[in-house]
């Protein structure tokens, strides 16, 4: 989403304009008519939105063996997943940096997903859920929403994993940009802290899915969802329907489009 507003300022009693509102998140902006009619510091009446609520966003890596093997980290942020491909996979060792590229933002919904996209669609090859849990801001900003939001202008910024297999804090940092156009380069690094481990392989170590402990291979070949990212919704519904590469069990009726054809058939794409 587009930002107009670039110097967007909160304070700690938290009163704001229509014009603050303006450049919210659409998730925020549905409130802006409640916000607009109320000054915070006067009234004991909530403010509402995700800010400071009791659930914490969500973070995900996913294993995937497209083309080439990556790790896809994406963290909450604003009503999507902010997403990195990280070719060599997060590293516990503090001395390590390793390099994750920036990719489109993700459905929320993408981070139930495990399972195999077909050969020749976009990302082609197995999906395994490697590590989930939430994540807080690491920063000094007292709005964590707000410190995101900057840091990934910035490019710079600190955050906590509160995951399976991940934990502590992490930084991500964005390299200055060459003139070569192209996904925007950022470094992924562990800081120093009690869930820091130099030398390991944590990659190495989890082979597993977290979520159904599969390996790639037995996902590879499994029961799982066979998705189709550039068919419509009709479209898949009656391919899926008919002759699709699918792996429904015999006998059983096809769902009119999977979750995810329906998410991405609501995102355009
Ligand atoms: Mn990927």
């Amino acid at each position: 989403m587009p930002r107009k507003t670039t110097t967007r300022k909160k304070t700690s009693t938290r009163a704001r304009s229509g014009k603050t509102a303006k450049a919210a998140p659409a998730s925020q902006a549905k409130l802006a008519e409640y916000r607009r009619k109320r000054d915070f510091s006067r009234t004991a009446e909530p403010e509402g939105g995700p800010a400071r609520t009791a659930r914490k966003p969500a973070f995900v890596i996913q294993k995937h063996a497209a083309s080439h093997l990556h790790y896809d980290l994406r963290l909450e942020h604003d009503g999507v997943m902010k997403s990195w491909a990280v070719p060599k996979g997060p590293s516990l060792d503090p001395s390590v940096k390793r390099l994750a590229m920036q990719v489109e933002d993700h459905p929320i919904e993408y981070n139930e997903f495990e399972g195999t996209i077909p050969k020749g669609e976009y990302g082609g090859g197995t999906v395994m859920l490697w590590d989930r849990g939430t994540y807080s801001y690491g920063g000094s900003n007292p709005d964590p929403d707000e410190g995101i939001r900057q840091g990934l202008q910035k490019g710079d910024f600190k955050f906590v994993l509160n995951g399976k297999r991940l934990r502590g804090s992490w930084a991500l940092v964005r390299m200055k940009r060459r003139d070569q156009p192209g996904k925007p380069q950022w470094l992924l690094i562990k800081h120093q802290d009690e869930y820091a481990a130099p030398g390991s392989d944590v990659g190495a170590q989890y082979q597993t899915s977290v979520s159904t402990d599969r390996t790639m291979e037995e996902i590879a070949g499994g029961k799982s969802r066979v998705w189709h990212s550039n068919r419509g919704e009709a479209q898949s519904a009656g391919a899926q329907a008919d002759a699709g590469p699918t792996t429904r069990p015999p006998g059983r009726k096809a769902q009119p489009g999977s979750a995810y054809e329906r998410l991405m058939a609501r995102h355009g794409r």
